[in-house]
């Protein structure tokens, strides 16, 4: 099959969290298995552009039609660790896609919306027909929406769509304008409630609504969150939709890609160890410690890698710093957000905390030092909000690192307590809380500090339990190739 990705983002070239992951490893897994696989990125000014060999103009005066004229773009393209990546270039006075950072703008959805005409419009003019376009988030939602209504009129009539949504929270609000920038026009058809016609604002055309309704089929990230979105708020009112649709909607876990996530070959990490040599993971330990002027006790190291966001239970990961501290344990945060107020926050507890010899906060986005995290930590906990699916816990087992996890989402369907899950005791790999508050947390704390000071051959047996799950992209992407399979001949 000939497979088109549209995405924002892609790792490691331009990544802000997860998405990013998906896109390069999902795309990897399926070239191994013998499809073709391209991926249509804009081409950010803040890019990794180290990561990108060969980078050449690939489509030199790409016209995208955008109100009542046209915006002239360069289509360029380059491998990014050996995917095949176009990047649009837009020449519009709008500077869409440089300014510095990746999200976060006024026009946010307008610059989206241009982005995926614009790749569309380079599908188009350079012949390319792929059985399958698989677009992902808010941000290139509208892509069935213009592929049905428009390009499947001018010779793109038997692409089919596979539109993924890693997070519900944002969904793409835009006004009439959008329509009209995008060629759509007719906002008495778009704003219709069965099309784009948002649910609880009558002014407002919803992306993520347009390809639920569009897309040939649609998924979330983890079977567990395709029911929470439906059933529970967590839909972020796009529940009702959703059933309408729920024959074409399924969850299909993310896998994490096994070669970048390998703590036997990662480049980031000083020492190399697996199931046989996890005596080595706590040389990697050391030097973490060593790296953060943290002192060499004999106590569990515990962190927290992600985003500082609302969604990740910023008063948990507090509490799980603070609660470390109080029972005897170290910790390590690495995080980021695009909230200056939640930054701030983190950055004065750093201050408060600065002379503590048991904890370290790194605020900002280290690749490489997540990377040494994941392998020198003995726990890392995701207190999440709501978790789509959520990366980290599994990057976590693949270093043999314990997750604490709250119950929901994704962390359920890879997360399994060591006390009470309904699993074997040899598929437990981890500790699960339920309640959103200290004490949940707490419950699920003391329990893996315990089994770590008092039974640490039954932790050891924890860590390797978690080291021998499979999540890499061999499952899912089976998964999605059945679906592609599904729809391409519809
Ligand atoms: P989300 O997509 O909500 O951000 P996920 O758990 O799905 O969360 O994915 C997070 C990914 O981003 C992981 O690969 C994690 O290691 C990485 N990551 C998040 N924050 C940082 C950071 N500050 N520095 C380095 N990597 C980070």
């Amino acid at each position: 099959m000939f497979i088109v990705m549209i995405a924002s983002e892609c790792a490691p070239v331009a990544k802000v969290g997860g998405l990013a992951d998906v896109v390069f490893g999902l795309s990897r897994e399926l070239e191994i298995r013998g499809h073709s696989v391209e991926i249509i990125l804009p081409k950010y000014d803040c890019m990794s552009y180290d990561h990108i060999w060969g980078l050449q103009v690939s489509y030199e005066d790409l016209w995208v039609p955008w109100y009542n004229g046209s915006v002239h773009c360069t289509v360029w393209f380059g491998f990014v660790h050996g995917r095949k990546c176009f990047f649009i270039d837009a020449h519009s006075a709008d500077n869409f896609f440089n300014r510095g950072t990746y999200y976060g703008f006024p026009d946010e959805t307008k610059r989206m919306a241009f982005f995926t005409k614009a790749a569309l419009e380079f599908m188009l003019k350079s012949g390319k027909r792929p059985d399958i376009i698989h677009t992902h988030d808010w941000q290139t939602a509208l892509a069935p929406v213009l592929l049905f209504e428009i390009y499947k009129f001018q010779g793109m009539e038997n692409q089919r769509v596979c539109h993924t949504i890693h997070n519900f929270r944002h969904q793409g609000i835009g006004g009439q304008d959008i329509l009209w920038a995008s060629g759509l026009g007719r906002p008495e058809y778009y704003f219709s409630k069965d099309r784009l016609g948002d649910d609880f604002n009558p002014s407002a055309i919803n992306f993520t609504k347009g390809a639920i309704v569009y897309s040939n089929f649609i998924t979330t990230v983890s079977p567990q969150h395709a029911w929470e979105v439906r059933h529970t708020d967590q839909g972020y009112g796009l529940g009702n939709i959703l059933h309408m649709h729920q024959q074409k909607f399924g969850g299909i876990l993310n896998g994490i890609d096994y070669e970048m996530w390998n703590p036997e070959t990662d480049a980031h990490i000083p020492y190399h160890y697996g199931v046989d040599l996890l005596e080595r993971k706590y040389r990697n330990k050391e030097m973490l410690r060593d790296r953060f002027w943290l002192r060499k006790d004999y106590k569990p190291l515990i962190a927290y890698v992600g985003r500082l966001d609302t969604q990740k239970g910023l008063h948990l990961i507090r509490h799980a710093l603070f609660y470390s501290l109080w029972n005897g344990a170290q910790f390590v945060l690495l995080g980021s957000g695009p909230e200056l107020g939640i930054n701030a926050y983190f950055w004065h507890l750093r201050h408060h905390l600065n002379e503590s010899p048991d904890c370290h906060l790194e605020i900002g986005f280290d690749e490489e030092l997540a990377h040494l995290i994941y392998a020198g930590a003995d726990m890392i906990v995701v207190p999440s909000m709501f978790e789509p699916c959520g990366l980290t816990q599994m990057i976590a087992l693949r270093y043999g690192t314990v997750p604490i996890v709250r119950g929901i989402g994704g962390l359920v369907d890879t997360v399994f307590d060591h006390d009470y899950a309904p699993t074997p005791p040899s598929e437990r790999n981890g500790y699960v809380f339920y309640q959103a508050d200290y004490q949940g947390l707490e419950s699920a704390m003391s329990r893996a500090i315990g089994l770590w000071n008092h039974y640490p051959e039954e932790f050891r047996q924890l860590v390797i339990n978690g080291m021998r799950y499979d999540y890499s992209w061999n499952y899912p992407s089976q998964h999605y190739l059945n679906i592609y399979e599904h729809i391409r001949h519809r």
